[in-house]
């Protein structure tokens, strides 16, 4: 079996009044980047690169520079394909675009060898160990004008009983853009809505300095809040460990590093307790498993981020479900831990409409699909609406 074609799409929803905050970006639109990689024998295998920013880029690399590498190459050989693309590339893409591409092309020949083995990818990664995953609600963002508090307050309280309504038993929240005092009565807000039985997790997109970050935390302690995500940029490792070191609540972070070099230095360098690489950003299904091994051997949680369209969804149950209980236990019912997924709640028709089976949250669970590859089919109708 031959690589016999790899074609690009960028997709694109205007959110319009739907536009949402975190505390660094404005998200006035969604885009994806996805590569469609067909085989001589009409094998169809799907990915996703990049979940932030701009998907040309994306597209670029893949397009002029990776794709005309692998045509006519067995797809079926995702690993030494991987290893052989990072070398390529070595001297001028260690992380962002480059690897992001490398992350689409990734998960699609997984989708190809699973489908070409006649296996799901988590059984091709050495098997699962739940059918079904946990899913934490991530919403509560910041309105476009932040100026009236009681207002906001209003519509969080709101918003947050719909995620517990609708079963989940875990909401992730954005803090980092106003004030420590008014993000702390944003929370108090949610605690009081969702009650105390949900599991509550904060997420900071890198919105504070070490100092602010570590008062935050404390701050934050009361609220039984179980993990403080990306409290300071990505590149501050030290300010990741003085964080960790002197704030109350387990740090998490990864969701922009890349590779297992990136990962070596956050995950031995002791800046998480829990580690959150993309499939679609950090390198794929290949670059995740070298993930999962360190996290493992340091004693650290691997909760993969997502966000992005339907496709890194299903990649990222595929992976979720092979992630052993850390640590290992008898009962394994403890909260945090199991992984859990990541289930963003904000308009995205790309996440919602693209497959052909729908994502149904079940008792706060996504099922993980038994078909062959990822599991999935592409709706060629949402793609031609969609595509720009
Ligand atoms: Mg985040």
């Amino acid at each position: 079996m031959k690589i016999r074609s790899i074609t690009s799409h960028l997709l694109r929803v205007p959110l319009g009044d739907k536009t949402f905050y975190s505390s660094q970006a404005a998200f006035p639109e969604r885009n994806s980047y996805l590569v469609r990689i067909e085989t001589d024998n009409g094998l169809v295998g799907w990915g996703e690169g990049g979940q932030y920013g701009p998907a040309e880029p994306v597209a670029a690399c893949v397009d002029a520079v990776l794709a005309p590498r692998l045509i006519g190459r067995d797809p079926t050989e995702p690993v030494r394909i991987w290893e052989e693309l990072y070398a390529f590339s070595r001297d001028f893409g260690q992380r962002g675009t480059y690897i992001e591409a490398i992350s689409a092309i990734d998960i699609a020949l997984w989708d190809i060898a699973g489908q070409a083995a006649g296996l799901p990818v988590w059984k091709m990664l050495g098997g699962r160990f739940r059918d079904k995953i946990t899913a934490y609600a991530t919403g509560c963002y910041y309105p476009e004008k932040f100026d009236d508090l009681p207002s906001i307050l209003r519509a969080l309280e709101e918003e947050a009983s719909t995620y517990t309504n609708s079963g989940f038993g875990l909401l992730k929240v954005k803090i980092g853009l106003l004030s420590l005092k008014q993000d702390i009565e944003r929370l108090k807000v949610i605690r009081q809505a969702v009650g105390p039985d949900i599991g509550l997790l904060v997420d900071a997109n890198h919105g504070y300095n070490a100092a602010s970050a570590i008062r935050m935390g404390r701050m934050m302690e009361p609220l039984d809040v179980l993990f403080f995500e990306e409290p300071v940029p990505p590149e501050d490792r030290d300010g990741y460990r003085k964080v960790r070191a002197e704030n109350p609540i387990p740090v998490a972070g990864g969701e922009c590093d890349f590779t297992r070099y990136g990962f070596r230095d956050l995950i031995a360098g002791g800046c998480v307790d829990v580690v959150q690489p993309d499939l679609a950003v950090c390198g794929g299904f290949t670059a995740f498993t070298h993930v999962l091994g360190f996290a493992n051997a340091y004693g650290v949680a691997t909760v993969p981020h997502v966000w992005g369209s339907g496709v890194a969804v299903a990649a990222a149950l595929q992976a979720v479900a092979t992630i052993p209980a850390f640590p290992h236990t008898a009962n394994p019912i403890a909260l945090l831990n199991q992984p859990v997924i990541e289930f963003d709640r904000k308009h995205n028709p790309l996440r919602d409409d693209l497959l052909q089976d729908r994502f149904v949250l079940e008792d706060g669970c996504l099922a993980v699909p038994d078909k062959p590859g990822l599991g999935i089919t592409v709706r060629e109708d949402i793609l031609t609406k969609y595509s720009s």
